[in-house]
């Protein structure tokens, strides 16, 4: 039986979307961004099909515990560090590298003794004022930690650009200097360039890149859908019509009734809702495949459902296959429905939407209609 809701991977474009990226920075190494479950997609499906990046970047220790316990062997930085000792003892004893951001990490790499060798990020806050020190303090931090003794020498560099999304915003140069002026000089690794900074800055590419987005086939510009950049979409949503109904003009549809119908027609139904991970803040009008058609979203979004509207579309019935976002419909284009960002739509795919890493319905060798949709029509006939 195919799930109501589930969601279908292209493991193969998530290969040709790294590719990509070093196509971008031939000269720099790929640390591949896999935070927050692989941004929805499983992290360590993601980490398996990304297994020739040079590295892997995520946002907190268990994440990096769970790569190793995984057996990969890649170096792993952990964006944001430990917040105390046994955090700290941890990405020693799974050799994860912790980015140090503030003085309270010194106190903790300074006072706990580790059995071995721990190599570290020291980040710089250029701009972006979430984590970070201060430019002005890297010089203190430079001459403590190289007295910490486990700590390999020379310490890797880095910074994140707080406005890269947008091209004309001049405030991703002065990072870029910013960080520069500090680094310059100073014979170590460093890393600026997240998915905006690979694409549209070539002054931040450096020698370490962390693109998140761009991997899962997807553009970090609003303006801009990924194909332009010759990225192929990962994670394509499905699920089917449970109901078709038809309408009267003036029947109001879903809670509140804020949509109303504007002729006779015909409404569908399809089984996904906010439960899956379907924004409820998708505006009516917002597209959604039907067999492959577009038709609009009405009415607001629930828990398990939406309603479509099939006026232009009278050969969909129960059962049909609907798509939320993937191949042939932008998750970028959702996302401007909604008022959100792609990120936000990949991460928030919840529990129920299962995941395949192959077309259930060419798994199966069958399509997508409901049993009794084809015993009903059987019978019609
Ligand atoms: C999430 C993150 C990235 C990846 O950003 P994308 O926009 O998804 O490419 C890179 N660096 C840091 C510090 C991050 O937090």
């Amino acid at each position: 039986m195919i799930p109501a809701a589930y969601a279908v991977l292209d493991l193969a474009a998530l290969k040709a979307n790294l590719q990509q990226v070093r196509s971008y920075v031939p000269a720099a190494r790929v640390m591949a961004v896999v935070k927050a479950n692989g941004y929805g997609h499983g992290l360590i499906r993601v980490a398996l099909a990304l297994k020739e990046a040079d590295g892997f970047a995520v946002a907190r220790v268990e994440e990096g515990i769970l790569l190793r316990k995984a057996g990969f062997k890649q170096r792993i930085a952990v964006l944001e560090g430990f917040v105390d000792g046994e955090e700290l003892m941890a990405h020693q004893r799974f050799a994860l590298e912790p980015v140090i951001h503030q003085t309270e990490q010194l106190h903790w790499l300074e006072s706990v003794s580790l059995a071995g060798a721990l190599r570290i990020w020291l980040k710089l806050d250029t701009g972006m004022h979430r984590l970070g020190i201060e430019p002005a303090e890297f010089q203190r931090f430079q001459r403590r930690l190289a007295r910490c003794r486990h700590i390999v020498q020379p310490i890797s560099l880095m910074t994140h650009l707080a406005n890269a999304d947008d091209t004309s915003d001049g405030k991703t140069i002065e990072q870029i200097e910013r960080f520069h002026q500090v680094a310059r000089g100073i014979e170590t690794e460093k890393s600026i360039a997240n998915s905006a900074g690979i694409l549209a800055w070539r002054q931040s590419h450096a020698d370490w890149v962390r693109p998140g987005i761009m991997l899962y086939g997807v553009s970090p510009f609003p303006e801009r859908n990924a194909r332009h950049y010759g990225l192929q979409p990962v994670m394509s949503v499905h699920s089917r019509l449970i109901a078709i109904k038809q309408l009267r003009r003036g029947d109001a549809v879903g809670y509140g009734g804020d949509w109303r119908c504007p002729r006779d027609g015909r409404l569908g139904i399809a089984a996904i809702g906010y439960g899956d991970g379907y924004p409820r803040h998708v505006a009516t009008g917002a597209p959604v495949l039907v067999n492959g058609q577009r038709v609009p979203l009405v009415g607001r979004v629930s828990m398990d459902m939406i309603a479509l509207d099939l006026s232009d579309c009278a050969k969909a019935k129960v059962g049909d296959r609907v798509t939320l976002w993937g191949e042939g419909l932008p998750v970028e284009e959702i996302a401007r429905h909604a008022a959100t960002i792609p990120y936000t739509l990949l991460c928030g795919i919840t529990q129920r939407v299962r995941i395949f890493e192959a077309d259930p319905a060419i798994l199966h060798g069958e399509d997508l209609s409901h049993p009794l949709t084809r015993h009903y029509s059987a019978t019609a006939e």
